[in-house]
């Protein structure tokens, strides 16, 4: 049976791997944080890297995109919820709204899928 030696995203980061012989062993690694693997078989190399990338980045990417979801709707909510109460909140209410407002959206900004 033939070997795919396709190498899945990194794990960690989503980047492009690459495999190249080193010495005594294969090394595959993420060309973008440098996380790898390696063994003296090549295809047992690549065999590591790809049994170890593919669940938890397609996990992670499933996750990280589910709370982009979330924190664009809990911003929408908090949008709508001020549209209703206009200049009726009081400035401690403001206050507690507008700090759940800037961590959502540092969430937001912290989540960027690849
Ligand atoms: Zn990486």
């Amino acid at each position: 049976m033939p070997v795919d030696t396709t190498l899945k995203p990194c794990p960690f980061c989503g980047g492009v791997a690459s495999s190249y012989w080193h010495v005594t062993h294969q090394v595959v690694a993420c060309e973008t944080c440098t996380a790898g693997v390696t063994d003296a078989a090549p295809v047992k190399a690549i065999a590591a890297w790809n049994r170890r990338a593919a669940p938890a980045a397609d996990d992670l990417r499933a996750e990280n995109e589910r709370l982009r979801t979330d924190c664009a709707s809990l911003l929408a909510q908090i949008d709508a919820l001020q549209v209703n109460t206009g200049e009726d909140l009081e400035a401690e209410d403001r206050a507690i709204v507008d700090q759940i407002r800037a961590d959502l959206r540092d969430t937001q900004e912290a989540s960027h899928v690849r």
